[in-house]
């Protein structure tokens, strides 16, 4: 591949995007940032803009643009800021971009990943909130544009290289048994069962192995990260959901692996650092130095492998019920979900009350056929409601 990539990095001042613009930086003969987003955390977006010079920055108000656009000038560029959803929808379906990072955090990331996807751009989708509410209409908006969507989440990333290059018309066409998703357990999987409703954001953030943003440190905390994962493998790979399963693998070495009939588990093993499935979906079908550090096997020492415990993670159970009722329920789980952490977070809740929540929108709501983005979109703003008077009822 001889010409220079221009990308579109939504969600830039994140960890995934800082991780995407230390890959880029790597390559700059192969890559150029053509536009970056951030909504909070200006004054490092303007860092980001007068390092990679991009043609476009996109931030939440007015506000924030005018801040933005004088420090700019001041510097001498003559990036164009944009604002809001409409901005971050232009900068991704933009005809000059051939590759997009959708790395947003959670529904708010739906409309421009689509914006991507139907501009049948290279889709790099860290935001797996955004395929989780709108699964069927996604894969048909990718089928239908011919966008090139790839897993940068690194247990999908993982499975995507353990499969053959054409597995579309069906796993078990290619001889696939199972999807084994891989999954850390969190900081809070050896505590006793009784201090869990008592643990802090802090110590709900502070992963052992991967860092993160603030919301995907809870998800993992509370093993919703892997239910949301395990709904996001049933679209990507066009799987049931009890085609996969998930393993408790504390190391996080191997990322995730698969399953053939013939016996053969193929795994793909890693340092747990972003950058190697960042850089893997940012040059494939080719393979780019990423900057982690080679696997020290000697140093890694043991893999250990356990059952998850439904009963220490509700919301894993939770997110299988909702992946088997499939229709509006897995848009229904996230926004719950989204209200729910926000909540814990601000100390509004306790971390166990983050499954009775969902739980009980999931319970209250009917689940529907999702025909257009018009009913994902009711549904998620519905849950958001119902998990809304919960709070309130609660007094919280
Ligand atoms: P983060 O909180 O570090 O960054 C989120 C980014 O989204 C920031 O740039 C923020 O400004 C932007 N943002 C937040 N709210 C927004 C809004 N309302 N509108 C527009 N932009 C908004 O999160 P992260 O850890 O980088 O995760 C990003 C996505 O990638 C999530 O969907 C997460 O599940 C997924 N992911 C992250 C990791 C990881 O290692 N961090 C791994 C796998 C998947
Ligand atoms: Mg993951």
């Amino acid at each position: 591949m001889s010409e220079v990539q221009r990308i579109t990095v939504l969600g830039a001042t994140g960890s995934i995007g800082l991780s995407t613009l230390d890959v880029i930086s790597r390559h700059p003969g192969r890559y150029q940032v053509f536009a970056l987003s951030g909504f909070s955390r200006l004054a490092e977006l303007e860092v980001l803009c007068l390092r990679h010079r991009p043609r476009f920055a996109v931030v939440a108000d007015e506000d924030g643009a005018r801040h933005l656009r004088g420090g700019l000038l001041a510097a001498g560029l003559d990036t164009r800021v944009l604002v809001g959803e409409g901005g971050l929808c232009e900068v991704a379906a933009h005809p000059d971009v051939d590759v997009v990072m959708a790395a947003i955090v959670g529904a708010a990331g739906l409309k421009p990943t689509l914006a991507a996807v139907e501009a049948g751009k290279k889709v790099l989708l860290a935001n797996k909130e955004a395929l989780v509410m709108s699964g069927a209409l996604f894969m048909q908006a990718v089928r239908r544009s011919g966008a090139v969507l790839l897993p940068i989440d690194s247990e999908h990333n993982a499975i995507f290289q353990c499969l053959p290059n054409d597995y579309s018309r069906g796993l078990g066409t290619v001889g696939v048994r199972r999807i084994l998703l891989t999954a850390s357990g969190g900081p809070f999987r050896e505590m006793p069962l009784a201090g869990l409703s008592d643990v802090t954001p802090e110590q709900a953030c502070a992963h052992p192995n991967w860092s993160m943003g603030r919301k995907i440190s809870v998800d993992s905390a509370s093993m919703m990260n892997k239910g949301l994962e395990l709904i996001e493998a049933c679209w990507l790979f066009d799987a049931r959901p009890e085609q996969v399963e998930v393993v408790i693998h504390p190391q996080s070495v191997i990322h995730s692996l698969v399953d053939y009939v013939d016996g053969s588990v193929l795994a793909q093993l890693g340092n747990p650092d972003m950058r190697t499935p960042i850089s893997h979906a940012l040059s494939w079908p080719e393979r780019i130095d990423s900057g982690v550090a080679p696997l020290d096997l000697f140093k890694v020492g043991r893999l250990d492998f356990q059952e998850p415990d439904e009963l220490r993670f509700p919301c894993l159970r939770l997110a299988r019920q909702a992946a088997q009722a499939g229709g509006t329920a897995p848009a229904m789980l996230n926004a719950a979900n989204e209200v729910a952490v926000a909540a814990f977070l601000e100390r509004r809740i306790r971390f166990t009350e983050i499954a009775s929540i969902i739980g009980e929108v999931l319970n209250l709501e009917p689940v529907e056929t999702v025909e257009s983005l018009d009913v994902v979109l009711t549904a998620d703003a519905r849950a958001r409601a119902l998990a809304e008077e919960w709070l309130y009822r609660h007094g919280r």
